[in-house]
């Protein structure tokens, strides 16, 4: 079974009485070990479809299975379940807690939601966590003690913690100058050849580029699905 299985969805925003198509019967399927980048212009619908596969939003119609589950029709009490099991969230802006330790923000929702884990098990996953993305040394730092790439490499691992099926990543970059956002980049690009399924919007071509498939959006449609190694055939 594929991680993400998304079967002819369409996404309709309605507001003001005004109806948005953002996406229309979009197929697309995320294997484990994946590395996907979704690229495209302004307004195409990425944001949409990241929302919808990390079920922050529902859809207008279609199918969408998250490790084989239908998530149609389903309690926000077990939407939030699913989310919490299986997705990974990392976005432009870090959203960690000032006062906190790089450790406790790390450990937060974790003590939340895994409430079998005892306090060794939680420091044991924190600290693989933290390794993973090279910042276990600044552990007891305060997040305004370390530069933007650090930060960022925090917050994944915070989303790491939680052993999700998937990442799901929303232009991890966007705050980052190049030397920073490369550093974050070869991260990413570790953590997948590890083992890790990562889905990233981005639309910047350049970091695109590091992803193993490429898809494309336009208005809402899915204009092109191509991994690394067809790309390289096709030249
Ligand atoms: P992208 O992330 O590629 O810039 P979005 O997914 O944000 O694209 O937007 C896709 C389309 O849906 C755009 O036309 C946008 O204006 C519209 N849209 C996004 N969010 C909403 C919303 N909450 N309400 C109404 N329209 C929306
Ligand atoms: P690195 O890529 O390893 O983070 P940097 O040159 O970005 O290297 O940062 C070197 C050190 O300077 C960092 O480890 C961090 O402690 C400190 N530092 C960098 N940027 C900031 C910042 N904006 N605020 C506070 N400390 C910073």
């Amino acid at each position: 079974t594929p991680v993400i299985e998304l079967i002819n969805v369409s996404k309709v925003y309605v507001s003001g009485g005004v109806e948005t198509q953002a996406l229309s019967e979009i197929n697309l399927n995320v294997h484990k070990g994946d590395y996907v980048a979704i690229s495209g212009p302004s307004g195409c619908g990425k944001s949409t479809l990241l929302s919808l596969m990390g079920l922050l939003d529902d859809i207008t119609e279609g199918c969408y299975k998250i490790e084989g589950v239908d998530t149609q029709s389903l309690d926000l009490d077990t939407l939030a379940e699913l989310r919490n099991l299986h997705i990974g969230f990392i976005f432009q802006s870090f959203n960690l807690i000032d006062e906190l330790s790089v450790f406790d923000n790390v450990a937060l929702p974790l003590i939340y939601r895994e409430q079998s884990l005892s306090q060794q098990g939680i420091a044991d996953r924190v600290h693989k966590a933290l390794s993973q993305v090279e910042i276990a040394h600044r552990a007891d730092h305060k997040p305004n003690q370390l530069s933007g790439g650090q930060q960022q490499r925090v917050a994944i691992a915070r989303a790491l913690a939680g052993e999700p099926s998937i990442l799901l990543v929303d232009e991890p970059t966007g705050n980052l100058d190049s030397k920073n956002g490369d550093a974050v980049m070869a991260i990413l690009d570790k953590l997948n050849e590890q083992g890790t399924t990562i889905c990233m919007v981005t639309h910047d071509p350049r970091y695109a580029g590091y992803a193993k498939r490429q898809v494309k959006l336009l208005d809402g449609e899915v204009l092109q699905d191509q991994s690394a190694e067809q790309q390289a055939k096709d030249y």
